[in-house]
């Protein structure tokens, strides 16, 4: 049981190291004034925007933090066009 615990430990400041990386990525490949990334160029929300958007709301369930960024204003515009 105590190694069950400890993995589950190690498993949440995993994920939480996740969340931290790909809002980073999140705040590099923001939308700029032409509807494009300004980080990468291509239309936004571009591939690195999606996946570390999936990658936040995926290992968001187990970090040990789930509070959004305070950069991470786009994040939230991005999920309300998801959201039905
Ligand atoms: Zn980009």
């Amino acid at each position: 049981m105590a190694v069950y615990q400890s993995q589950a430990v190690a498993f949440a400041q995993y994920a939480t190291a996740q969340v931290a990386y790909h809002e980073q990525a999140l705040a590099l490949h923001e939308l700029d004034g032409t509807g494009c990334c300004r980080f990468c160029g291509r239309a936004w929300p571009c591939d690195e925007a999606r996946h570390s958007r999936r990658m936040v709301d995926h290992f968001s369930q187990w970090a040990l933090i789930d509070e959004p960024a305070p950069t991470s204003g786009l994040v939230r515009t991005y999920l309300k066009g998801c959201r039905p």
